[in-house]
């Protein structure tokens, strides 16, 4: 048991950047703690009005000169910030760790992922041009030009504090806009630490602002008059009720993503040796706390042994996690981010047991954690049978390492569970046979679909999708449709005379 160097030594007193320059918030701070640890390791500002107006007008002032600067000059600050963030890839992964909980390993796939993004936004010279046709009446040409809007806003959720801004702010500044950044208050670390290289990369001031806080400053900037439009990950509620219905009235346009209750189908006809590990990550990476995670397991057919044979070998595997502080290189599954997420995800426990779902398999008994920690954050895995769509567990989110274990005679009965839920975030099948494969991905109402693989993020050039109470919007984030997202098309018609 080695525990890896944590980056941060000290409480860091966390400032906003606004116009190129660190400045002090006036408002009040909120204690970051590392939830596995207990220790303090940062306290975060909950920003003003006044300083949400700063960053606007600087991202605003920005916007003429950045906006004519030549794509490929914009890309090379982003080159420049990719390259930083191989340099400091390590401690911008450990930062994650120790602000969030997650595994050192959970932490480098997210960085890896995040870069992917800006990876692919340096591209932009290309993904951005627009399209001609000549002589669309005689003697008349016309043609589309993306045109950049001024100043997004991009708010982002707790649980994948370094990346999830990266599906965003690459592409709104490559196509010549300006950001402003507002980090989950739960986790700001990483986002800050990206930010000191976004600085070092070049980018004039007042392109690239993070503004820290909550939902104050999330509502000054849905009422900002000078946001053109906001990206937006979190839960369904706030991305629902809160964004999408804000931005509809205030005439900005929108991306959000909201949360996620996912179902994994397994068919007596799947490899069970190479189903199991995906199921392992699916549900318990990131202690659960993935939009994309594994909720429901719906195991398919009246086959007693099969559905006992694949439940023994589920919860054998389950119960050899290995649980502890991510900085750990051994440890398989961190803690959940605060007390209160532990104890909302007990209360669905709870739930089960009343509402008579079988408890196969108590996180909150086996917390046997490597090290010596406080217990506060840390939560076993826990695995329930006999679970039917209508018990909270098997409908809500929980966001944690819980699995609703439910059967379905067949494959139309597990795609008629999938598709009554009202999220449709993610779904999978675990099949040998094309034709259930092929079934499966054409009728579940899920924008996210995996086969013999649990679903994980889309890669940085396709979108990330999302449908019903799981995405709000047209476009998403990422890739070309980000492009699309934060351009509009100017159409231009042309006689020669
Ligand atoms: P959240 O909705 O509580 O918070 C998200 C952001 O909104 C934060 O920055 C927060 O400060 C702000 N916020 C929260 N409540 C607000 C309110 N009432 N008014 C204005 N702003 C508010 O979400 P979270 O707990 O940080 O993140 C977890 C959720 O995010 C889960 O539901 C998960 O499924 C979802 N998620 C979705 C995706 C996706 O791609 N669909 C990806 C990651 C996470």
């Amino acid at each position: 048991m080695a525990i890896l160097e944590e980056p941060i030594k000290e409480v860091l007193e966390l400032k906003n950047y606004i116009n190129g320059e660190w400045v002090e918030s006036k408002g009040e701070t909120k204690d970051v703690v590392n939830p596995a640890t207990g220790k303090l390791i940062a306290k975060v500002p909950i920003s003003t009005r006044d300083e949400v107006d700063a960053a606007v007008k600087a991202a605003q002032e920005a916007f003429p000169d950045w906006r004519t600067t030549t794509p490929l000059a914009r890309s090379r600050c982003l080159f420049r910030l990719k390259e930083s963030l191989e340099e400091h890839f390590e401690e911008v992964s450990r930062i994650q760790t120790q602000e969030h909980g997650k595994t050192i390993d959970e932490s480098r796939g997210e960085t890896r992922r995040g870069i992917e993004n800006v990876e692919v936004a340096c591209g932009i010279a290309t993904l951005m041009q627009g399209y001609f046709s000549e002589d669309i009446a005689s003697g008349i040409d016309e043609w589309v030009i993306p045109t950049p809007l001024g100043v997004f806003g991009i708010i982002a959720p707790f649980n994948f504090p370094f990346m999830i801004p990266l599906w965003s702010a690459p592409y709104a500044v490559a196509t010549g806009n300006c950001v402003i950044i507002k980090p989950s208050s739960e986790v700001p670390n990483s986002q800050t630490r990206l930010t000191e290289l976004a600085d070092e990369a070049g980018f004039p001031p007042g392109v690239w602002n993070v503004v820290h806080g909550g939902r104050t400053v999330v509502n000054e900037m849905l009422d900002h008059p000078d946001i053109v439009g906001i990206t937006f990950v979190g839960s369904t509620p706030t991305a629902k009720e809160v964004i999408y219905r804000r931005c509809g009235e205030t005439g900005k346009r929108v991306i959000a993503q909201g949360g996620a209750k996912n179902f994994m189908v397994i068919m007596p006809d799947c490899n069970v040796g190479k189903t199991i590990p995906a199921m392992m990550t699916s549900f318990f990476g990131n202690t659960g706390q993935r939009c994309l995670s594994g909720a429901n397991l719906v195991i398919v057919g009246e086959d007693d042994n099969f559905y006992n044979n694949f439940m023994n070998a589920i919860t054998e595997a389950t119960s050899k996690i290995v649980i502890g502080y991510g900085l750990d290189e051994s440890v398989q599954m961190g803690p959940v981010r605060d007390k209160e997420k532990k104890e909302r995800i007990i209360g669905y426990i709870e739930s089960g047991i009343q509402q008579g779902a079988k408890l196969r398999l108590d996180g909150r008994e086996r917390v046997k954690i490597i090290g010596d920690y406080p217990q506060t954050c840390f939560l076993g895995p826990t695995i329930f049978e006999n679970v039917t769509p209508d018990m909270k567990i098997g409908s809500d989110e929980i966001f944690g390492p819980v699995m609703s274990v439910m059967r379905a005679k067949n494959l139309d009965e597990a795609i008629e569970m999938c598709n009554a839920s009202p999220f449709g975030n993610g779904q999978a099948i675990f099949t040998s046979s094309g034709k259930n494969a092929r079934e499966f991905q054409y009728r579940v109402t899920s924008g996210n679909v995996g086969i013999n693989i649990g679903i994980v993020a889309p890669m940085a050039f396709f979108p990330f999708s999302g449908m019903k109470d799981s995405f709000f919007g047209t476009l998403h984030t990422q890739g070309r449709e980000a492009v699309r997202f934060f351009t509009e098309s100017k159409v231009v018609i042309q006689r020669w005379l």
